[in-house]
């Protein structure tokens, strides 16, 4: 035998039902090799890659009534979304958001299957559209990386692997600091960036906290995610049924599998839709959990039909109705159901955020002190919040209203009758109400309000005046 380490043997275990492929009979992992492939949905994904990578990045540089397009200012407890401005009082419409995102998702699982998992999550959009393309790139197709990983530790091979950690380690800081980025306004982002870390050890500890979770994500675990962690997998099954379209192989035109020059079905059994697939599965064995959606199989059986001159679409996008020579039907009572959910949810959440007042008041009644008698008067002291949503200073003015009828005279005096607010700020003014002693029988309504004098908003606040 020549000197140096013996290559190890690859070993062979084809996907099945039982068992996961990308994990080994003996628990170790079966790290995957995808191989590369060419075609139309392929070009389609790396049409949506593209444009959703280039929105990420751009979505916290991009100024929309001057603010950011999206940020998320945990610090200062404000928001920011498409030039609308929101507080932490507004927090409640995210259920309304978050609750009709869901539904849209859940009736585009109905329709399409996990169109969303292979085209849009970020997870396959930045480990498909870049980490494994760089992969690729230095370590050749997936014969080469599989040579390469069996054999030993050459210059070349060390060379190309340490070269494809160091653009993953660059890649995963830039990306954890896009993600910071709709959190932290971006010219702050930059000036932190230029000192200490010591100056701003929060954000430091998010990056650097972040930056390790997508390198151990993109660099080792992948598919695991789809497979073990993320839960939208498991719901599939649930929310598909026989007319949703699946990207699923066609038994009846495939099997019985057979070489291209004897008599048989289409399928040629040459493998190629196993070795492209991202999780490992072959999905001739029917649909299952592991299938993503990445439509990689598509391209590689049609690829083969090519070549052979036959029909594309042995592997196809189709309903289970479809793949049994039935009709499907696209709207089904679970997707109007479905709909109707969503569109009541992003209906609220559109009419909330329409209807938000451009201000806010909260009064509260001073702490241990419901009133106090001082000589012949009863005295009630109010403090009165006033919060400014809107992104530009706004002036209020505060005025008493006239007693009730019936009511006693009382006197309301307005520490601060006229306050300023800056953008997104508010203030706290005292009121004093003061009733004679002598005439207060019962607790009785005062009143004052707020106006916005900037665009003539007015609030009306009752208070319950209250004695011995
Ligand atoms: S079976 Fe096909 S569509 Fe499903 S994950 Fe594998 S390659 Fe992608
Ligand atoms: S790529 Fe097509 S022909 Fe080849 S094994 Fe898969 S289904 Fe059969």
């Amino acid at each position: 035998m020549a000197g140096g380490a013996p290559a190890r043997r690859p070993r062979v275990r084809l996907p099945d039902l039982e068992t996961p492929f990308t994990i080994n009979p003996d628990g170790s992992r079966n790290f995957l090799h995808p191989a590369d492939v060419r075609g139309r949905w392929q070009a389609r994904k790396n049409v949506v890659y593209t444009v959703l990578i280039a929105v990420y990045l751009a979505l916290p540089w991009i100024p929309i009534g001057g603010h950011p397009a999206i940020l998320v200012d945990i610090a200062r407890r404000q928001a920011f979304l498409f030039g609308g401005t929101f507080t932490s009082e507004d927090f409640w419409l995210l259920f309304f958001v978050l609750s009709g995102a869901g539904f849209a998702l859940i009736v585009l699982t109905s329709l399409w299957g996990r169109v969303w998992c292979g085209f849009a999550c970020p997870q396959t959009v930045f480990l498909e559209g870049v980490f494994r393309r760089i992969e690729r790139w230095l370590e050749g197709p997936r014969e080469a990386r599989i040579r390469r990983n069996a054999g030993p530790m050459t210059a070349d091979t060390l060379w190309r692997k340490t070269a494809k950690q160091a653009i993953y380690v660059a890649l995963c800081l830039l990306l954890a600091h896009a993600f910071i980025a709709y959190f932290v306004p971006v010219g702050d982002l930059l000036r932190w960036m230029r000192v200490s870390p010591g100056a701003h050890w929060t954000a430091f500890v998010w990056v650097a906290m972040m930056a390790g979770l997508l390198y151990f994500d993109f660099a080792w675990f992948r598919e695991q995610v789809c497979l073990i962690v993320c839960p939208y997998g498991r719901f599939q099954s649930a929310l598909i049924d026989d007319d949703t379209m699946v990207i699923g192989y066609d038994v009846h035109r495939g099997e019985p599998r057979s070489k291209a020059n004897e008599e048989g079905g289409d399928c040629v059994d040459c493998r190629r839709c196993v070795v492209v697939c991202p999780t490992g599965i072959d999905i001739r064995n029917g649909l299952q959990m592991e299938c993503v959606g990445c439509s990689n199989c598509v391209d590689a059986c049609d690829e083969v039909m090519d070549r052979l001159g036959w029909e594309r679409g042995l592997i196809r996008y189709d309903s289970t109705h479809g793949f049994a020579g039935a009709r499907r039907r696209l709207l089904r009572p679970r997707v109007a159901l479905y709909a109707v959910l969503g569109a009541i949810g992003l209906a609220v959440a559109v009419f909330s955020v329409a209807s938000r007042a451009p201000f806010d008041v909260r009064v509260l009644r001073t702490r241990g002190m419901p009133y106090a008698i001082e000589g012949k008067s009863i005295r009630n002291l109010f403090n009165v919040r006033v919060e400014n949503k809107r992104s530009e200073a706004h002036r209020f003015t505060l005025r008493a209203l006239p007693p009730a009828a019936g009511a006693p005279a009382v006197q309301v005096v307005i520490a601060q009758p006229e306050i300023t607010l800056d953008a997104l700020s508010d203030a706290t003014v005292p009121v004093f109400a003061t009733a004679g002693l002598d005439a207060y029988a019962d607790p009785f309504p005062i009143g004052f309000t707020v106006t916005d004098e900037g665009t003539g908003a007015v609030r009306a606040v009752e208070l319950r005046f209250i004695g011995p």
